[in-house]
């Protein structure tokens, strides 16, 4: 099967008054249609950038670049035209956000929020729009669907205003969703529903779902793929139950450490990984984990390892497999 996104050693800098950020530093990953793919870790490490990046939200303000290539069923979109792009953004590619509050449009009425994409991209009339609106409500789970269409964003539930988002995130069928913290902002029942959702969705209209999260938990739920960032770089790649059972990076180890388990009898304190986020302003030269990691050595401080594949499923970037890391000294 051809993939549906290659991600190409994507680079994403912004200026800023303190100096350059790198914030992706090279990042590479393929997605197959209809397929759910993880993007896991802390906040700052360049999950949200990268989605930005392939709705091509942040490469044209002046002061930011983006090196690389998004290649998008055969387009680069970093090459596109921003008339090309805005056929492409809402339409084939979609984004969920964290915060359906500051998403959605506060004097429009959810249901003219979702038809005038439909309008724009679909070319429904208006009539046509507000008839497809009923349904996407009611596929998303929202009760009394056209009444509530009339209603506005403040009216809504904080799940509804996130189920709300998903209909106008699917209103034109996207080959590709990307969902940024969909359920971060949201408690936990809730988060569930929208997870079995997305799921849903995603099996019924085959729709590829880039889902970026802290949370392997929720993760787990729904990707069958995960790459794990840190600082800007793509750490781990595995299938997610190899991830789970046989991670080999000892940022995933923490992480995974830091997922709360029902099984956990003895009241264990959950694990939480030491030290400082990095710093992407001066990234060092060396493993950007090494300041954090237990298992550091000297060359972590001195050269990045180079992405090495593990087998055909798991990839790592970490000298302690690394076949060109110097050997521990023998007395
Ligand atoms: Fe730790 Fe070194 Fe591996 Fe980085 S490269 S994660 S510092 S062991
Ligand atoms: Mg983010």
């Amino acid at each position: 099967m051809q993939p549906l996104l290659t991600i190409d050693n994507l680079a994403v800098a912004f200026d800023t008054y303190a100096g350059q950020v790198q914030a992706v530093r090279g990042i590479s990953l393929t997605m197959l249609p209809g397929e759910a793919v993880g993007l896991v870790g802390e906040s700052g490490c360049g999950k949200s950038v990268t989605a930005h990046a392939i709705m091509q939200l942040i490469t044209r303000p002046p002061g930011r670049y983006a090196s690389g290539k998004i290649d998008f069923a055969g387009t680069d979109l970093l090459q596109l035209p921003e008339t090309a792009l805005e056929k492409i953004r809402g339409n084939t590619i979609s984004m969920i956000f964290q915060d359906p509050m500051t998403s959605l449009n506060p004097v429009l009425t959810v249901g003219r929020q979702i038809a005038e994409s439909l309008e724009l991209h679909q070319k429904l009339s208006k009539r046509q729009a507000a008839e497809r609106v009923v349904e996407l409500l009611e596929v998303v789970g929202i009760p009394a669907a056209r009444e509530r269409s009339r209603n506005y964003p403040h009216q809504f539930s904080g799940g509804m205003r996130q189920r709300a988002m998903i209909a106008m995130a699917l209103a034109c069928n996207p080959r590709l969703l990307l969902a940024d913290e969909p359920t971060t902002a949201l408690d936990v029942t809730l988060q569930a529903q929208i997870l079995d959702l997305l799921r849903e969705l995603q099996v019924k209209f085959n729709t590829a779902i880039l889902f970026i999260s802290h949370d392997l938990g929720a993760v787990a739920e729904l990707c069958s793929q995960v790459h794990v960032m840190y600082a800007g770089k793509i750490v781990e790649s595995a299938a997610t139950a190899e991830l789970f059972a046989n991670p080999q990076h000892p940022y995933t180890k923490g992480l995974l450490a830091a997922v709360p388990r029902l099984d956990n009898d003895e009241k264990k304190p959950l694990a939480i990984i030491d030290g400082q986020p990095p710093n992407l302003l001066q990234p060092s030269a060396g493993c950007p984990f090494h300041p954090r990691c237990p298992q550091a050595m000297q060359i972590c401080t001195e050269d990045y390892p180079e992405t090495i594949k593990l087998h055909a499923k798991h990839s790592l970037a970490c000298w302690l497999q690394h076949p060109a890391a110097p050997k521990p000294d023998r007395e």
